[in-house]
């Protein structure tokens, strides 16, 4: 069973700094979240706030709140473009608690199995990967593992040779300046 030292909101308040409890359910992050509309987020990031607060509220449904925002979509939906937390009246970190349940849903393998999390989840891993080998995002290592991670083989591939013109997409990785630093802040978010 899920202790309190477990919850999502503790951890939320532990790697942000600010509280889900907080949330008085004034709906502001929603109605400013550009994904919080049909056919895109499955639960509004208000409702993912209260089923946190719910997990701490009644610890004999604790297991069941936690499953719920965990195997939401919209954790992997959201863009982390803090809208929601910029206009939080109560200083909750709306965008650092998506952050969180996605880490916690790899962690716990508890996450949406829909085919754009997956894919979504693809990118996540392959976007890493290139940090943890180059020190920085090769786009052709990253364009190439995506699609050998989900099977898009030809999606935009029209686009490749233009990108290529462009200068956008390089054959050869760059050199960062501090690959250990970045592996180090890789590796701290792959185990948080
Ligand atoms: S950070 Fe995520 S949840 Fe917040 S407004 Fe942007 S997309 Fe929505
Ligand atoms: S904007 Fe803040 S207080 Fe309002 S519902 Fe969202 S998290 Fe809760």
């Amino acid at each position: 069973m899920t202790t309190v030292s477990q919850t999502l909101a503790n951890l939320v308040h532990q790697r942000t700094g600010t509280r889900p409890l907080d949330c008085y359910q004034c709906g502001r992050c929603a109605a400013g979240c550009p994904q919080n509309v049909p056919g895109e987020m499955d639960i509004s990031p208000t409702r993912i706030m209260r089923l946190l607060q719910g997990e701490t509220a009644f610890p004999e449904k604790a297991v069941e709140y936690a499953r719920q925002a965990l195997t939401a979509e919209t954790p992997w939906l959201c863009a982390g473009c803090q809208a929601c937390t910029t206009r939080c009246p109560q200083g909750v970190d709306i965008a650092g608690a998506m952050d969180v349940l996605r880490q916690e849903g790899l962690k716990r393998r508890m996450t949406a199995t829909t085919k754009r999390v997956r894919d979504i989840q693809a990118l996540h891993r392959t976007f890493l990967n290139s940090a943890l080998r180059h020190g920085r995002i090769h786009e052709l290592f990253l364009v190439i593992g995506y699609k050998l991670r989900t099977g898009h083989l030809f999606q935009d591939a029209a686009l490749g040779p233009a990108m290529m013109a462009k200068g956008k997409l390089h054959l050869l990785p760059g050199k960062s300046a501090d690959t250990s630093r970045v592996k180090t802040a890789v590796e701290r978010l792959k185990t948080p």
